[in-house]
């Protein structure tokens, strides 16, 4: 199945000169999300992952799918001021902004190993900032995985030595 079938491209959203990738009319069909799924299932099996990790709002769309197929959890990652309980935090920037990503500090138990996932890596910074999140609780960072890579933007280059799964390129 071609995924990139139901990826639209918007023109100058949300801002003049970015092509954003709409991963929405994927999610809308059956199919191509459960083939999505199973993809990034199949690699967190093989990276026999404990817990899936995966930072607002759109990497529980491609998490929480994942955790349910294996019977394993999932822990959201949050902007400041969302979560509940007692978190931890780091500051980073974004391909259009800067922001803070905070996890609950009982989240992960040390030495789980954890599979973080998005919609799309660009510039790496949002699963830089969530691997450092995951990192301080002692969890390993087992696997990274995407529907969308944006090459042209290098983020795979601040991921350097993570196992990075991806599964359309632009
Ligand atoms: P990065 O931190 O790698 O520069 O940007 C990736 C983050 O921004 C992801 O959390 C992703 O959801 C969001 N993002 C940036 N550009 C796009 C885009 O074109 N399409 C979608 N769906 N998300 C994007």
């Amino acid at each position: 199945m071609d995924l990139k079938n139901y990826i639209e491209i918007v023109e100058d959203w949300p801002k003049p000169g970015i092509k954003f990738k709409d991963i929405t009319p994927l999610m809308a069909n059956g199919a191509a999300y459960k083939d999505a799924t199973d993809k990034i299932v199949e690699f967190a099996k093989e990276k026999e992952i404990d817990i899936i990790v995966g930072p607002e709002a759109r990497g529980f769309i491609i998490g929480c799918p994942v955790a349910y197929a294996m019977g394993i959890g999932f822990a959201p990652v949050r902007k400041e001021g969302k979560l509940p309980r007692e978190t931890i935090k780091v500051q980073y920037g974004l391909e259009y902004g800067k922001d803070v990503l905070t996890i609950h500090k009982d989240a992960i138990k040390p030495g789980q190993r954890v599979l973080i996932t998005d919609d799309l890596l660009a510039t790496g910074g949002t699963m830089d900032a969530t691997i450092q999140l995951v990192e301080q609780l002692g969890g390993v960072v087992a696997g990274l995985a995407f529907l969308v890579e944006l090459t042209y933007l290098e983020g795979r280059e601040k991921l350097e030595g993570y196992d990075i799964l991806t599964l359309m390129e632009y």
